[in-house]
């Protein structure tokens, strides 16, 4: 029988007698990235990938495509909103479309791994969301904005972190407008974010892959060249 066993480790080291509980008395989230494929080969999971951007500068385009091509080895973790869904968006699928009370008791409830308020709305990853992705032995992927970020790096979730930018403001403002799927108020504020985001993206250190998103074939290229060894790893696993 497949055991998930607690925990994992910022440095990579699996202690086998260690309940991670112990180490990390505040953490409640027992990371299920570890697990048995056979009595005596233990493996662990690709580090999860968290994916940050200034709205617009092409995360959901790049990680569909991503998604797309890889859907054996790779899956998204969908999180929870406030906001209203778009047209074109599925419930359960884009986003958990919840209420303002709703998200508020989940996270009063301790559901959330992370989650922070961005242009007028809630936004949050579920730790089941996450855990789900890992029981199916599957990369995890995961979309959030700066504050997200800031807090996934006072989990025990560890990461790899990667930070999508267009060339310029002027474009990301460009590419918002012709997405056409804000107001004017909401694109001043996703425009105010960007900067601050753009800031904290270029800080050295902050991101381990910072993707240029000029031409989308290129960006794409960079970015599964980043996602290659983990990928490999996974359909060897599998297969
Ligand atoms: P995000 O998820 O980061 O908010 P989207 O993926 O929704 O951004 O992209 C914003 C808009 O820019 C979309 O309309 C998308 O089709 C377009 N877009 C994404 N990448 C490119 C690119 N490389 N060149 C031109 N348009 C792009
Ligand atoms: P949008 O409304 O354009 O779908 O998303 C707005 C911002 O919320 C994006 O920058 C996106 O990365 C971020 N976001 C989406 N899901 C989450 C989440 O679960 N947690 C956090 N912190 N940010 C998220």
């Amino acid at each position: 029988m497949e055991s998930l066993l607690h925990a994992i480790p910022l440095n990579g080291v699996y202690l086998p007698d260690f309940p991670w509980r112990c180490r990390y008395p505040r953490e409640e989230f027992i990371l299920e990235n570890i697990k048995w494929k056979s009595e005596k080969k233990l493996e662990t999971l690709p580090r999860p990938i968290a994916v940050c951007g200034p709205s617009g500068s092409g995360k959901s385009t790049l990680l569909k495509r991503l998604l797309a091509e890889y859907r054996d080895y790779v899956d998204f973790s969908t999180s929870h909103t406030t906001r209203k869904p778009r047209p074109n968006e599925i419930d359960g699928k884009d986003y958990h479309f919840v209420s303002r009370e709703e998200m508020q008791k989940a996270i009063a409830n301790g559901e959330f791994l992370e989650y922070a308020e961005f242009s007028g709305n809630i936004y949050g990853t579920s730790k089941n969301a996450v855990k789900q992705i890992q029981k199916n032995g599957k990369l995890c992927i995961l979309d959030v904005e700066m504050l997200g970020v800031k807090n996934l790096k006072n989990t025990n979730l560890n990461p790899k972190f990667i930070f999508v930018k267009t060339p310029s403001l002027e474009v990301l403002e460009k590419r918002l407008r012709s997405r056409n799927t804000e107001s004017e108020d909401s694109l001043q504020k996703r425009l105010a974010r960007a900067k601050e985001e753009l800031v904290y993206g270029e800080t050295p250190g902050n991101f381990d892959l910072i993707v240029v998103n000029d031409d989308l074939e290129d960006a794409y290229r960079q970015l599964k060249e980043f996602l290659f060894p983990d990928i490999e790893a996974l359909k060897k696993r599998m297969h």
